[in-house]
């Protein structure tokens, strides 16, 4: 399927949180203080190692420990665990692999002088933290443990020690105005971190978030006001000096997440841990379950995690579509029709030719992608294009 196949991405999945964030719908439990963090970790490792042969023919690896919350992981363990995934990836690839970009996600209350050094000395070159707003009022509205003055000190420390940082924003949140959206924007691009992902506000089904709306408990934000908050961090972002690659991601130039980019570019990745995904680069797709006692039993016995499906010739063309177009790059209309046959490619333009008509879409270089416009309503606009 894709043109990379050298690269790879490896993603490790640390399913606990200290509390759960009301907005969230990924798999995490809530961390007690008896969480055996050791026997989570080896079996992390146990199942890498036994799906090594899914790395054998990577040889740019990038490695990500997201969540979940990976941060309250105790520091010694997280070395184990790295050095460990960076034994199983250098091995697995019979020599001259490297190991490009090392992603540790966290949260800004786990950030501590002492922690950073480890992570640090541990391996990882890239961090990613989860602020999403500097309004006090607002964090707590989602959940969020952390206040403003938590995120200023955790990103002095990281400053110091890292080259490569990335944070999260989010609008449309609970009482968010532009005005507050503006004075978030203003300190991000103060502090100028290398990659910046923005995100809408999601109410996502069974969230304590989607219950509070439907009790008349929080109010959704408008449609209008979700696209002049979309407009305003694309317009603000961009005059920083950042370039949006991707729907919500944002980068300086040169800072793209090779990992993130990897799954829009059908790259093959390993997904360990519960509820992770992995693809290997052409048709299959397996996903593990989501349960931290069943997925460590599972592994320790030698059983089957996950499950797994094989992608039909329309869907992978279905999945080129949906991935190039959330990119900026868009989709490369000759790989296209290489791949998928000269009737594809002028299906593909019939369909959109309204939608470059009507500004939505633009087509350049060869190159289909959805203009500014079009990002608001790139749901539709990808489904329209099956
Ligand atoms: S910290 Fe992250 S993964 Fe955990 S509940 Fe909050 S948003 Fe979800």
């Amino acid at each position: 399927m894709c043109d990379c196949v050298n690269r790879g991405g490896v993603y490790i999945h640390v399913a606990v949180c200290r509390s759960k964030c009301i907005y969230c719908d990924f798999y995490s439990e809530v961390c007690h203080s008896g969480f055996d963090w050791e026997r989570y970790v080896k079996t992390l490792v146990a199942e890498l190692e036994l799906r090594s042969c899914g790395l054998s023919a990577m040889r740019e690896v990038s490695l990500y420990i997201g969540g979940g919350t990976p941060s309250l992981m105790p520091v010694g363990l997280l070395r184990f665990l790295v050095s460990e995934a960076r034994r199983i990836i250098m091995s697995a690839g019979s020599g001259d692999v490297r190991l490009t970009e090392v992603t540790l996600e966290v949260n800004p209350d786990d950030v501590t002088a002492g922690n950073a050094d480890v992570w640090l000395d541990a391996g990882i070159n890239r961090v990613s933290m989860g602020v999403q707003s500097m309004n006090d009022k607002e964090l707590r509205s989602i959940g969020r443990r952390h206040d403003a003055k938590k995120v200023m000190e955790a990103y002095g420390i990281l400053r110091q020690r890292f080259g490569n940082l990335s944070l999260d924003l989010m609008f449309g949140l609970p009482g968010q105005t532009l005005e507050s959206l503006s004075s978030t924007l203003d300190v991000f691009t103060e502090l100028h971190p290398e990659h910046i992902s923005a995100y809408s506000l999601m109410y996502e089904e069974r969230t304590a978030l989607t219950r509070l709306r439907d009790l008349g408990r929080i109010k959704e934000t408008d449609e209008n006001l979700s696209v002049a908050m979309f407009e305003m961090v694309n317009e603000r972002l961009r005059k920083a000096g950042y370039m949006r690659y991707e729907i919500s991601n944002y980068a300086l130039p040169g800072f793209e997440s090779r990992h993130n980019s990897a799954y829009w570019e059908g790259v093959p990745y390993v997904g360990v841990g519960p509820s992770a995904h992995s693809f290997d680069g052409r048709r299959c797709r397996r996903w593990n379950i989501s349960d931290i006692r069943a997925y460590m039993l599972a592994v320790e016995n030698g059983e089957k995690c996950h499950e797994e499906e094989m992608l039909s010739d329309k869907e992978i063309t279905e999945e080129r579509i949906m991935t190039g177009l959330r990119t900026a790059k868009g989709i490369d209309i000759v790989r296209f029709e290489n791949d998928f046959g000269k009737e594809a490619r002028v299906e593909l333009l019939d369909k959109a030719a309204s939608m470059l008509g009507k500004g939505y879409l633009k087509l350049d270089y060869n190159r289909l992608s959805l203009t500014d416009k079009g990002v608001m309503l790139s749901d539709d606009i990808i489904v329209d294009m099956f």
